[in-house]
């Protein structure tokens, strides 16, 4: 007789670094996941999500590489030896690691060293935060690495009011999609854009590759990386000159008008042609859309932030709106940071008031830096890796793999799987998927609030976050009761449930099959200029920001000229298999990652599709397998972003060929479109 196979279907949320934050339906047989797939209680996400999840997610919770129990090093560091030792033997190994740290070099010798692997509020950031500031331990700025500079950007021009749904580029006649490809990390735009040109909405798209959603478009402007402030400038000053700009909305709504078109006039289309490399009639095309639309809805991507003039660039190309009138209506904006509009708690949570006064606060891309710098003071000298992958998401890969490999650096880890920075860990604690602990999720990229339950037990002995900082609490004598709240406290910590918008619900209470829609406090639509206004300190869109001027000199956007010292420029946009690293493990991204070149680059060099190539710089040297397309334009290569040491045979991925000594305008995030490199057939041995 055969036992009957019993399954069940339960609720989850995508907790991915993604803007999409999906409800998913997770099919379960005994303790294993088998199949996941999208669920239709968040309305905006409505039954679809990504391949890579419905596809990856069984294989890295139950697969060869997940960490199933604790782990000490045994070998060199990176040498992957480890042996199984108990939690508590692992507590404690962390507790005499950080110890040491400290009484050497004092609390600051400790750094957090995570980033955004789950966006849940538990997972992201609670109790972990707790324990870091109560110990004293460096603050970690993490943005720089990927959302800083967009982040700064919008809150310049916006303050911390929402920016418009995605929904209602329905309503649009114009939709501007603008260094984002949004069907690999925005994919339900797509569904949204589709509707919106079966009304008659006319599409532009901004970005150096021929993206797929650019198959839909009436016009697509491959222009030069890192040139976007150069166009949105230059587009500024035509509109100007045609009598194009809203003035009575400039008048109304904004500050330093002046200031900003004194910049803009600056710039013609003879330079759009020479920088941006793209020809005078699709600046024309470009301008003609512009003038002939009245409700614009413009969605940038994260894609512009990474070069030298990339805060200059977001903010240009969202003062776009402001100059144009098109804010105050429905469909009318710049679309992003909609999950403003959820009543975070955050220092409730997380509890910022523990910190010292003086702590110091390190910038993310700076860390392996500062690991190697001798004379910093206080020296670091002890780090946690946790919801991060920095040998795999860092520029300079070379130099984060040095920093690990101090000798004297003591480094716990913490992950749900093997990744290529846990093997350089002296002591890993396996944490959890969220498949397998209680969270709370707002988005980045929609404005509804979502709970997520556990669909399976802990796979082996892992433990959720917030239970690994609660013992590690524990272990370090930290007896305060807000290192014993239980996670239906820390999510009523998180959100406001007394908040209107959370329709009576206490955050740990939101019905599973529900996703709360975030409304502006009137209970509206959120509208900028309409239901909500700008935050900024003169209450304003300001084209002008005295406080980016006095932190970075660039109060109004300005184009920073980076000198190109190899004949090709590198970018490593989103990847289909992966959300950032996440995923670089699985079957799908072992082997050689793929380069695409255009056809003129390939021939110029000999190289056809299939063929490996190595790229190289003075920091190293990546093989790939070349795909000639053309999609980028001559000039430009694109590699996704996120592999793993496993798809490398030279023990690098590209992102050993990113300067991090390049930094943003403002923010000083991460440069990662000014990589300039050469390229040669084969493999460099
Ligand atoms: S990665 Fe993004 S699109 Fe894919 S399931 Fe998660 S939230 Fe949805």
């Amino acid at each position: 007789m055969t036992a009957q196979i019993i399954q069940d279907i339960r609720p989850s949320v995508c907790p991915l670094d993604c803007p999409d934050t999906c409800s998913l339906s997770v099919t379960v047989e005994g303790d294993r996941i088998i199949k996941v797939k999208g669920s239709r209680t968040n309305p905006y996400t409505n039954g679809a999500i990504c391949s890579k999840v419905a596809r990856r997610y069984p294989e890295m919770i139950h697969g060869d590489d997940r960490l199933r129990h604790p782990l000490r090093r045994t070998g060199m560091r990176g040498e992957r030896k480890f042996e199984r030792i108990s939690w508590e033997d692992a507590l404690e190994i962390v507790h005499e690691g950080f110890s040491a740290a400290i009484e050497k070099y004092g609390p600051q010798s400790v750094l957090p060293f995570n980033y955004s692997g789950p966006h849940g509020q538990l997972a992201g950031g609670s109790m972990d935060r707790r324990f870091f500031h109560k110990m004293g331990a460096s603050l970690l700025s993490r943005a720089p690495l990927c959302g800083a500079v967009k982040g700064a950007a919008y809150a310049s021009l916006y303050g911390t009011s929402p920016g418009m749904p995605v929904e209602q580029a329905l309503d649009s006649d114009l939709i501007v999609i603008w260094g984002n490809n949004v069907t690999v990390s925005n994919l339900h735009f797509t569904k949204v854009i589709q509707s919106a040109r079966a009304k008659g909405a006319k599409v532009v798209v901004v970005d150096p590759k021929r993206i797929r959603i650019a198959e839909q478009c009436d016009l697509l402007l491959r222009l030069q990386p890192g040139t976007d402030v150069v166009l949105a400038l230059a587009l500024a000053a035509e509109l100007e000159r045609r009598g194009r700009l809203d003035i009575s909305f400039i008048e109304q709504f904004t500050v330093g008008f002046d200031e900003f078109m004194a910049e803009a006039r600056r710039y013609s289309t003879d330079d759009v042609v020479t920088i941006c490399k793209l020809s005078a009639q699709e600046f024309e095309a470009l301008v003609q859309m512009f003038v002939g639309a009245k409700n614009i809805a413009t969605s940038i991507g994260n894609g512009i932030e990474r070069g030298r003039s990339g805060g200059s660039g977001l903010r240009a190309a969202m003062a776009l709106q402001a100059l144009t009138g098109n804010h105050g209506r429905r469909g009318a904006g710049v679309i992003s940071k909609q999950g403003l509009a959820a009543p975070k708690t955050t220092d409730k949570l997380q509890r910022p008031d523990l910190v010292p006064d003086g702590t110091r606060t390190i910038n993310i891309v700076d860390v392996p830096e500062l690991l190697l710098d001798k004379s910093y003071d206080p020296r670091l000298a002890a780090i946690m890796i946790y919801n991060h992958n920095p040998v795999s998401t860092h520029p300079n890969q070379r130099q984060m793999v040095e920093a690990l490999c101090r000798e004297d650096l003591f480094i716990a880890g913490c992950d749900i799987v093997m990744t290529d920075s846990m093997l350089f860990a002296d002591v890993i604690l396996p944490a959890v998927s969220h498949f397998e602990h209680d969270d709370l999720y707002g988005a980045y990229g929609q404005h509804y609030v979502q709970r997520g339950v556990p669909a399976i037990p802990c796979v082996g002995e892992g433990l959720p976050n917030t239970e690994i900082f609660r013992r590690l609490a524990a272990r370090f004598g930290y007896d305060d009761p807000i290192f014993k709240e239980s996670d239906a406290e820390l999510m009523d910590a998180a959100m406001d449930g007394d908040d209107p918008r959370m329709q009576g619900f206490k955050p740990s209470q939101i019905p599973l099959d529900r996703a709360l829609e975030m409304t502006a406090q009137d209970g509206g639509e959120l509208i900028m200029c309409d239901t909500v206004m700008p935050t900024t300190p003169s209450g304003k869109i300001e084209l002008f920001s005295s406080d980016l001027e006095q932190r970075f000199g660039y109060g109004v956007p300005r184009f920073e000229v980076v000198e190109q010292t190899r004949p090709y420029v590198l970018i490593t946009p989103s990847s289909t298999k992966r959300t950032n690293a996440t995923f670089g493990g699985c079957e799908e991204s072992r082997g050689l990652e793929v380069l695409e070149l255009h056809p003129d680059d390939a021939t110029a060099n000999g190289i056809k599709s299939g063929d490996v190539v190595t790229i190289s710089n003075d920091l190293g040297a990546v093989a790939l397998e070349a795909f000639v397309s053309d999609a980028v334009r001559p000039g430009v290569f694109y590699s996704p972003k996120g592999p793993w040491f496993r798809s490398s045979p030279t023990g690098m991925t590209t992102n050993a060929l990113i300067p991090s000594d390049i930094r943003s305008d403002i923010e000083r995030g991460a440069c990662y479109n000014e990589t300039f490199v050469d390229i040669s057939v084969g493999e460099v041995q």
